[in-house]
C-alpha cells in the first residue's frame, strides 16, 4: 500500500506525525508534512510506501487528518 500528501494543503497540526511518528514528520523547513526519509517513493516526500506494520496507524491518520488531504493508494505511486 502507498500513500501520498497534499503538502501544499497541510494546516501543520501534526495530527499525522503524532499519531504515527514512524511514517509522518514535520518538514523542518516548510513545516509540512513529509513521509519519513525511509519510506519515500523515489525520493519524493509527498509519497511513500508502507510497510505492512504501518498500515493500521496510516489508515487511523487518513480519517484524522483535518483537510483530508492524506490518500492511500493500492495502485503504484505515480499511476494514479
Ligand atoms: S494531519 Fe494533515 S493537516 Fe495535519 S500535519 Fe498531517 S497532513 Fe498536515
Amino acid at each position: 500500500m502507498n500513500v501520498t500528501i497534499d503538502r501544499m494543503e497541510c494546516v501543520s497540526c501534526g495530527a499525522c506525525w503524532n499519531t504515527c511518528p514512524a511514517l509522518f514528520e514535520q518538514n523542518p523547513c516548510d513545516s509540512l508534512s513529509q513521509i519519513a526519509e525511509a519510506f519515500r517513493f523515489s525520493g519524493d516526500r509527498a509519497e511513500g510506501v508502507i510497510p505492512e506494520d504501518l498500515v493500521l496507524c496510516a489508515r487511523e491518520v487518513v480519517n484524522l487528518c483535518p483537510v483530508a488531504i492524506i490518500a492511500l493508494l493500492y495502485d503504484e505511486p505515480g499511476k494514479m
